[in-house]
């Protein structure tokens, strides 16, 4: 979709650092990252928020998100936990309208991220 910022990462217009990608998702850092690995996983077709998803793309996508969220802690033995968190819709703070995933790995040396 034209003017949306992670559909150009889907493309490869805006870099990214990629975390995990097939023909469905794509994981990539969080520009500012919550905690050390913060990732968002997003679906490569462009979907708003939750409330628009075509039920069978949001299984695909969510399917998909234990082996990333595998992959995220596999990367760093300090992390003990993980938030995922989804915001849909301004007042629930969403400030990107194409649907993601945030993966927040939780340690005990960064405990400030709420
Ligand atoms: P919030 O800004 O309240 O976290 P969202 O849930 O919509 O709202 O999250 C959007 C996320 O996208 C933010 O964490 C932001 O840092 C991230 N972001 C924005 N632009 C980029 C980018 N170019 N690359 C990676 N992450 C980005």
């Amino acid at each position: 979709m034209k003017d949306c910022i992670f559909c150009k990462i889907v493309a490869g217009d805006i870099p990214s650092y990629t975390i995990y990608e097939d023909d469905v998702v794509k994981a990539f850092l969080d520009i500012s990252q919550g905690t050390p690995g913060h990732t968002l996983v997003i679906p490569k077709k462009h979907v708003p928020n939750i409330f628009e998803y075509d039920p069978e793309l949001a299984g695909e996508v969510f399917s998909r998100i234990p082996k990333i969220a595998r992959a995220v802690k596999a990367s760093n033995p300090d992390i003990q936990g993980m938030n995922i968190v989804n915001n849909n819709g301004q007042i629930a703070y969403q400030s990107v309208f194409h649907s993601h995933f945030h993966l927040v790995p939780r340690y005990t040396d960064h405990d400030d991220f709420s």
